[in-house]
């Protein structure tokens, strides 16, 4: 297997979409809404920050939010920490059934 480019050595490799019958990694749902929550998370918390500043205080409505976002946040990150060995599997399995590649310094194509 390899993850540098043949023609430049860069380490800057992708993969190139096979068709239809290409094996997909496995995405679990946990990373999924763990990536979402952590963007909302963010969100939330600068709102509240420039409430704070701007407007006296975050509102109740808004620190209530972020409690419940935060508590999703650390439940999808357990859960996907959980299914993180699985989810490594997956991705090891798509790397090496993945035959296509192109570099993205040197824009070389290839083929293993
Ligand atoms: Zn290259």
């Amino acid at each position: 297997m390899q993850y540098r480019c043949p023609q430049c050595q860069s380490a800057k490799i992708m993969p190139v979409a096979q068709g239809s019958n290409a094996v997909r990694p496995e995405i679990p749902k946990s990373l999924v809404i763990l990536v979402f929550s952590i963007f909302l998370l963010l969100l939330l918390v600068i709102a509240c920050i420039v409430m704070s500043v701007f407007a006296h205080g975050a509102s109740p409505i808004l620190q209530i939010a972020t409690g419940v976002v935060f508590l999703v946040t650390v439940g999808s990150g357990l859960l996907f920490w959980r299914q993180l060995p699985n989810f490594k599997l997956s991705m090891q399995g798509f790397l090496q059934s993945q035959k296509a590649w192109k570099c993205r310094d040197c824009n070389h194509e290839w083929h293993l």
